[in-house]
Order: C-alpha cells, then sequence, then structure tokens
C-alpha cells in the first residue's frame, strides 16, 4: 500500500468505513452491547441497529478512533505514514504533514502507537538472543556509570528468524531480567545467547533456564561474534530504536518509552507482510478507546 494506492482506494470516509467494518465484524456487524446481530440503518448509513437490545452504535464507537472529529480519510493516511516509517515518524512531521496542529497530531500518534501493542505474545523458542541498552538522558560524557544512572533501561529479547521484544525496565538487576525471560521464553529454549553482564548466569537460574543453555559473548575482550554466540540480531533491532529515538522523537518522556517500543515492536515484527497496514487498522477497530486524559495523567 502507498499514499496513492490510498488515494485511490479510500477516497472517500465511507470506503474509509466499509473497510474498517469489514476488519472489525469479519462475520457480520455485532452488537457492541449483547453480541446480537446487528443491522444498517437505512436512514443513517454511518449507524448500526439491534433489534435484540435497541442499541445504535458506530464502526468507531468504544474503539481507538472514538470520539474523534477528524475525517477518516486523515487517520488512514497517519497509519500508513507510521506504518513505512520503519524509524517512527515525529508528530512535528505528521503535522507539517497533514496541517493538522501538534496536539492533534501528537494523540493521533498516541492513539495509533496504542493500538499496535500486541495483546498475544508467544514464548519465543530456538536460539534466543537477550540484551540490554539505555536511551534517553542528558548526562552524555559524564562517564558511563553516570550516563546510565540517567537513561532508561530497554531490554531486548529476538528469537533468531522470530520475533523481538522490547520492554522499558526497572532495572538490570538478575531478578527483573529473571522476570522478563521468564515471560517470553520457553522453557524448552535450545540456547539463551547474551552479553557478558553479571547478572545473567542468576537470571537463568530465576527464570528456570538450564546452564548448559546459557551462551555469553564476550563484547569486553572485543569478541562480537563466536560462530553462533552473538547477540547482532537483537542488536541491530536496538540501533534501529536508537535512530528512530535521535533523529525522529528526539527526547521521548519515560513515561511514553513503552509505547514507542510497542510501536517499534509492532512493525519490526511485521516488516515482511504485506498486510502490515490493514492489519494495524484491525487492531485499531478492536483497541479499546484511549482518552486524552488518560494519556496526559
Ligand atoms: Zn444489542
Amino acid at each position: 500500500m502507498t499514499l496513492v494506492d490510498l488515494e485511490r482506494l479510500f477516497d472517500t470516509d465511507e470506503k474509509c468505513r466499509e473497510l474498517l467494518v469489514r476488519l472489525r465484524w469479519p462475520n457480520g456487524v455485532e452488537c457492541t452491547r449483547c453480541h446480537g446481530m446487528a443491522t444498517e440503518l437505512e436512514t443513517e448509513k454511518q449507524l448500526f441497529y439491534c433489534k435484540d437490545c435497541n442499541y445504535q452504535f458506530s464502526v468507531t464507537a468504544g474503539t481507538i478512533f472514538n470520539d474523534s472529529h477528524l475525517p477518516l480519510r486523515t487517520w488512514f493516511t497517519v497509519t500508513l505514514l507510521l506504518c513505512e516509517a520503519r524509524k517512527g515518524i515525529s508528530a512535528n512531521q505528521i503535522k507539517r504533514t497533514l496541517g493538522v496542529s501538534y496536539k492533534t497530531a501528537w494523540y493521533l500518534c498516541h492513539r495509533i502507537r496504542a493500538a499496535m501493542k500486541e495483546a498475544d505474545r508467544p514464548m519465543l523458542n530456538g536460539t534466543v538472543e537477550v540484551d540490554e541498552t539505555f536511551v534517553g538522558g542528558k548526562k552524555i560524557g559524564y562517564g558511563v556509570k553516570a550516563a546510565k544512572a540517567e537513561k532508561e533501561v530497554v531490554i531486548g529479547i529476538r528469537q533468531r528468524g522470530g520475533d523481538l521484544r522490547l520492554f522499558h525496565a526497572q532495572d538490570v538487576t538478575s531478578g527483573t531480567l529473571a522476570k522478563y525471560i521468564k515471560e517470553n521464553i520457553s522453557a524448552d529454549v535450545d540456547v539463551i545467547v547474551t552479553d557478558e553482564l553479571p547478572a545473567y548466569p542468576k537470571a537463568m537460574i530465576g527464570a528456570g533456564i538450564h546452564g548448559s543453555k546459557h551462551e555469553t559473548i564476550r563484547h569486553k575482550d572485543r569478541v562480537y561474534v563466536q560462530g553462533n554466540v552473538h547477540t547482532n540480531t537483537v542488536e541491530s533491532a536496538f540501533s534501529l530504536l536508537k535512530r528512530g529515538i535521535v533523529g525522529t522523537w528526539h527526547r521521548i518522556s519515560a513515561k511514553h518509552l513503552a509505547a514507542y517500543l510497542d510501536e517499534m515492536q509492532f512493525r519490526f515484527n511485521r516488516r515482511k507482510r504485506a498486510d502490515l497496514f490493514l492489519d494495524t487498522l484491525r487492531h485499531m477497530v478492536t483497541a479499546p478507546v484511549l482518552t486524552f486524559e488518560k494519556l496526559t495523567a
């Protein structure tokens, strides 16, 4: 899907709405209150009516689109821009491209991002790399320790040839690492590769992973690849993330970091899929409401 395709296929809000209806209710329109079958009103094409409970609703009610006064075509355009931007796109860029206010652009991006949160996360298997990185903060150049103290921790877990997971973590203690390993990696994993951070061996024990399944790469000795023992695939995802933070979002607040990580992960895991745009819209029309108050609380 390109912007040109979008202009051609979805040139009216009615066409956008028809697509959302098919994505939200692939088996026919269902009442959002009682789940009975509903029909479109003859008089008001934008509304559906449920005979069983006498309820009227629209396709966007109770979703990420809820209460938006923007045309659906604008939503579709921003969604496509967000899908296509491998390193992310800033609210300022959306503001300039679409000629909307910064606040509108910011809220729009955050709502689409919220829908990009992945609900089901199957356990990772095979060869899995776990790595940690530090983002944000201002104190670069005051020594590694001072810099790290000011920064936010991101834990990356990636199955080789498979999915990526990114988390905004509290710290990199063995307890924290164990929690993320246990929640995301199958106990039947073949091997987990990490760097030489001393917290990892204890984290493996905490996560119930046998020590023989843990391989360590010693970056300190400038060894980055030792046969199959490397963390290069998770590091390539980190570098994309960092370029996104530096180049696109500039400084993102700690509060919204998890949401940006969700966006990055969602797009990364679907980068080879032709239906990325449709899948994003499907998530948007099934994700719950995100109010401005909640976002800025
Ligand atoms: Zn009903």
